[in-house]
C-alpha cells in the first residue's frame, strides 16, 4: 500500500513536473521565402521523420492560410505576418515603391541615416539598412513591450529585409547576408560591433567551404521523379552556364563574389547554423522570459526565382531545407527543451507557374513586358493631354502621375487615373483589373473578387495612381535570360496567395484545420497564445482552431 502511494505521488510530482511551462522559452518564427503548400505533399514522402514530418505529425496544420492582400512580395509578406495587418496599414507596399513625397523610388529597408556594421565599408549600400518605413508594430515588439524589453529578439535572414521587417523597430539585432563579404552584418539601427559569436561565425569563412564544391543533388537524380527533367526551356541557367543542369559547378561559377552562395540550397543551412550560433551566443530561451528568434529562409526564393516550381533544383532545395529544420529541431530540443518552445512555420508568398509553360500546354497566360507598360502610359497621356510629364514612374507594377502638373492644368485627377486606365486596358493584352487610386481610397470602395485584396495593399502615397492587376497566370516578364525562364510572384491570385502555415511545440495540440485563415491571423494568434497585447495595427483574427 505504502508503496503504492510512493508510486503515485512520484506520478504525481513527475506529471507537475513535466507540465507545460505558463509561457514558452522560446519562439522561433520561420518563414520560407516562397514556398507553397502543394510542396509538403509533392516532396512529402521524402522528407524524413525529423523535419516538416515532425512539425506535420505533432503539430498544427492551418491548410489553407491566404494572403489577404497584393503585393504579394517578400519586404510586405514579411511585415504582414508579424505585425497582423496589411501593406495598408503597416505601410510596406513593396520590396520597392514610388515615394510620392520625395518624388524617388526607395527601397523598403534602406536607410542612409545608419551605418553598416560587420563588413569592412560603414557606407556600403548592403549594411545601411533599418526598418524605419515600417509603421505599425510586429508581434515580436508586443513581446518586448510587455517584457519591459527584457525578452530577446532578433531576426536572421539572407535577406535584409527577411531579418528586419519581422523583428520591428525594438529587435536587440537583425542580422543578413552580405555578398560582396560574405559576412552576416547588421546596421548601427541595432550596434556599433558585431558580437563575439558572430563575428566568429564569419571568420569561420563557411560561404568560401559552400562555394568550393559542386552542388549536386542530395539524392541520386533518377530519383527526382515528382519534378520535370533537369534540363528544360522553363529553368534559367546560372550566369556561365550554358543548360540548367547538375551539378552545377559552383567553384567555376562563383567568381569573387559570394552571391552564388545564397542562390543554392547550402545558403539555407547557412541560415540554420547562424542562428544556432545566435541561439548560444544570445543564450535565447534560457531563461522563464520569452525571447523571439524571426527565422527566414531565403534560398528558396532565389532557387525558385531561377528554375521555377517544378524543377529538380527546387525540388533538392526542400528535401535539404528539410533536413536543415530536422537539425534545427534537434538543437532546440537539446538547447531551449522539448516542449519548451513554440514554432510556426510559414511562407511570405507562394509563386506562379512558369507563363511559357502554361502556353506551352494551352493554358491561358503570358509575360508583359514593363517598358512596353511604361511607353504605353505616356503614349495614353500624351494622346488624351498633348502632355507626356503626366508620367512619372512605373514601378511596383503600379503608374505614379505627375499630381502638380495634373492640378496646374486645371484636371480632375481620379478622371485623369480613369481614362488612363482605359486606355492601358485597351492597348495591352494581360491586364485584368486597372484600378486607380480614387476608387481605392474611398471609403466605403465597393467590390468583390479580387479588388479588396488591391485594397489592402495600398498605402496612399507609397503606392501608385494606377495599379496594373495582370490576368491570371500571366506575370511581368522575368529577371534574367530571355524573361521566360523561372518563376515570379506578387499576384492576388491563389498560386501566390495560398501558403503553409505549421504550429508545432509549447501548447500545440496536434490537429489539421481546414477553415480558411488569413496570414494576418498569425500575429493575433500568438499574442493570444503568449498573452500579450496585440501588435498596434492588427487587423487579423485569433485562428479558433489552434486555440481550442
Ligand atoms: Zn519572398
Ligand atoms: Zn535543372
Ligand atoms: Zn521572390
Amino acid at each position: 500500500m505504502r508503496f503504492i502511494h510512493t508510486m503515485l505521488l512520484t506520478l504525481i510530482v513527475f506529471c507537475a513536473g513535466a507540465q507545460t511551462p505558463a509561457r514558452p522559452r522560446l519562439v522561433v518564427g520561420i518563414i520560407v521565402d516562397q514556398m507553397r503548400p502543394d510542396y509538403l505533399v509533392r516532396f512529402g514522402d521524402r522528407f524524413g521523420k525529423d523535419g516538416f514530418r515532425r512539425i506535420l505529425q505533432q503539430g498544427h496544420t492551418c491548410t489553407d492560410t491566404r494572403f489577404n492582400y497584393a503585393p504579394t512580395v517578400t519586404a510586405a509578406g514579411h511585415a504582414s505576418v508579424y505585425t497582423g495587418t496589411t501593406p495598408s496599414v503597416h505601410g510596406i507596399a513593396g520590396n520597392d515603391w514610388y515615394d510620392q513625397r520625395s518624388e524617388g523610388v526607395v527601397y523598403c529597408t534602406s536607410d542612409t541615416s545608419v551605418r553598416s556594421v560587420g563588413n569592412s565599408d560603414p557606407l556600403s549600400r548592403e549594411g545601411r539598412m533599418s526598418p524605419h518605413r515600417l509603421l505599425t508594430t510586429s508581434i515580436a515588439d508586443q513581446l518586448k513591450l510587455s517584457t519591459q524589453f527584457k525578452a530577446k529578439v532578433i531576426g536572421i535572414s539572407l535577406k535584409d529585409r527577411g531579418a528586419i521587417l519581422p523583428a520591428g523597430r525594438s529587435a536587440d539585432a537583425a542580422y543578413w547576408f552580405d555578398a560582396r563579404s560574405g559576412n552576416w552584418i547588421s546596421s548601427t539601427w541595432y550596434m556599433n560591433t558585431l558580437p563575439d559569436w558572430a563575428q566568429g561565425f564569419n571568420n569561420g569563412k563557411r560561404p568560401d567551404k559552400i562555394l568550393s564544391e559542386p552542388w549536386n543533388t542530395v539524392y541520386p537524380i533518377a530519383s527526382y521523379t515528382a519534378s520535370d527533367p533537369d534540363n528544360t526551356p522553363y529553368e534559367n541557367p546560372f550566369l556561365g552556364e550554358t543548360e540548367p543542369v547538375f551539378p552545377h559547378n559552383l567553384p567555376t561559377l562563383r567568381g569573387t563574389s559570394y552571391e552564388l552562395a545564397r542562390r543554392i540550397p547550402q545558403g539555407n543551412t547557412l541560415t540554420r547554423d547562424f542562428a544556432l550560433a545566435a541561439i548560444q551566443g544570445e543564450d535565447l530561451g534560457k531563461d522563464s522570459i520569452t525571447d523571439f528568434l524571426c527565422l527566414s529562409f531565403s534560398a528558396t526564393d532565389y532557387v525558385g526565382h531561377q528554375f521555377g516550381p517544378n524543377a529538380i533544383e527546387t525540388e533538392d532545395t526542400y528535401l535539404r531545407l528539410d533536413k536543415d529544420i530536422a537539425g534545427l529541431l534537434a538543437e532546440l530540443d537539446a538547447r531551449v527543451g522539448k516542449g519548451q518552445y513554440l514554432v510556426f512555420i510559414t511562407a511570405d508568398h507562394a509563386c506562379a507557374e512558369n507563363p511559357k509553360f502554361m502556353r506551352d500546354h494551352r493554358f491561358h497566360a503570358g509575360f508583359i513586358d514593363n517598358t512596353a507598360v511604361s511607353d504605353t502610359a505616356k503614349r495614353v497621356l500624351s494622346k488624351l493631354y498633348g502632355d507626356t510629364t503626366y508620367f512619372k514612374s512605373f514601378t511596383n507594377d503600379q503608374i505614379s502621375l505627375n499630381r502638380a502638373a495634373i492640378l496646374r492644368d486645371g484636371r480632375d485627377l481620379c478622371t485623369v487615373e480613369r481614362q488612363l486606365a482605359e486606355g492601358m486596358q485597351a492597348a495591352i493584352e494581360g491586364i485584368y483589373l486597372a484600378p486607380d487610386a480614387c476608387m481605392l481610397e474611398r471609403e466605403s470602395m465597393e467590390g468583390s473578387g479580387f479588388l479588396p485584396l488591391i485594397r489592402n495593399g495600398h498605402y496612399r502615397g507609397r503606392s501608385g495612381h494606377l495599379w496594373m492587376v495582370y490576368s491570371p497566370g500571366w506575370t511581368e516578364k522575368l529577371y534574367s535570360g530571355d524573361g521566360t525562364r523561372g518563376t515570379t510572384h506578387g499576384s492576388p491570385y491563389p498560386y501566390d496567395t495560398h501558403v503553409p502555415l505549421l504550429w508545432y511545440g509549447w501548447n500545440i495540440r496536434p490537429g489539421k484545420s481546414m477553415q480558411e485563415v488569413s496570414i494576418t491571423d498569425i500575429a493575433p494568434t500568438l499574442s493570444f497564445l503568449l498573452g500579450i497585447t496585440l501588435p498596434n495595427g492588427c487587423t487579423g483574427k485569433k485562428i479558433e482552431s489552434l486555440l481550442r
